[in-house]
């Protein structure tokens, strides 16, 4: 075998691969959504394609995926530049964001899962703006507020007290559009309360902003729980990509 063809027989194999890992979650994801008495319309898969590299967001692509997600700029800048001949992508940041970086994710991501801090939202909307008026981009920024949901202040999140008011910021905002909220129940907790939690947090929020209608809730161990409790967006990365070489943050 040449050196070529075995590259190309290696990229049928992880094409293949990913097909059925596909099939696999989307009828899990359905019966999920069936259990739950949910159309499964209702709940979009985000494929998280984080450390894993360009060659397999192309072959999702090829399977009919049109929407990303990634956690860390960098990485996430450099597919967005090396994918640019695929049409009509959207790439979400759904991980931690330092405000330095706001500047670049807003020329490139459609949606924003993580923002926590009014610094943040202020930072991410001149940013957008500057995006706007330089042509790297034309509709507002979506974002999803991140909520804390064990008020663990070292991790990422807003806390539930100070949700309202970061939510009125973002929806006042120019060049931002409140879409909805955002969690990762702490590692060792049971998923079911905090998901009960969240969607509570979603209700109360939704009040006030009924164009809020997205709830980022749900991953590889516990996208059914999430489901149940009315999640519209599951982030899967190991059931769908493989485990990762490393484990991220
Ligand atoms: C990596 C990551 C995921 C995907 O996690 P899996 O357990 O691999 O499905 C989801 N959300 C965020 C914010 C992540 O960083």
């Amino acid at each position: 075998m040449t050196a070529e063809s075995g590259t190309a027989a290696a990229e049928s194999t992880r094409a293949a691969e990913l097909s059925s890992a596909l099939t696999g979650l989307l009828t899990r994801i359905e019966t999920a959504c069936r259990a739950a008495g949910r159309d499964p319309d209702e709940v979009q898969l985000l494929p998280v394609t984080k450390f894993f590299p360009a060659a397999d967001i192309e072959a999702l692509y090829r399977l009919g995926r049109r929407e990303f997600g990634e956690s860390r700029e960098q990485e996430a800048a450099a597919k967005v530049a090396a994918l640019g001949h695929l049409s009509s992508v959207r790439w979400h940041m759904i991980g931690r964001l330092q405000r330095n970086k706001a500047k670049a994710v807003a020329r490139w991501a459609h949606a924003v899962h993580s923002v926590d801090t009014e610094r943040l939202a202020a930072a991410l909307d001149s940013a957008a703006g500057a995006a706007r008026e330089d042509g790297h981009r034309t509709a507002p920024l979506e974002v999803l507020l991140q909520v804390s949901l064990d008020g663990d202040p070292t991790r990422s999140g807003v806390s539930p007290d100070d949700l309202p008011r970061l939510a009125d910021q973002v929806a006042a905002a120019e060049h931002l559009r409140l879409a909805g909220l955002m969690a990762i129940p702490p590692l060792a907790a049971d998923p079911e309360p905090e998901f009960a939690r969240l969607a509570a947090l979603h209700t109360r929020l939704r009040a006030d902003h009924p164009d809020a209608t997205e709830l980022s809730a749900g991953m590889s161990g516990d996208l059914e729980v999430a489901i149940r409790h009315g999640s519209t967006c599951v982030r899967v990365g190991t059931a769908l990509m493989g485990e990762r070489p490393i484990t991220s943050g």
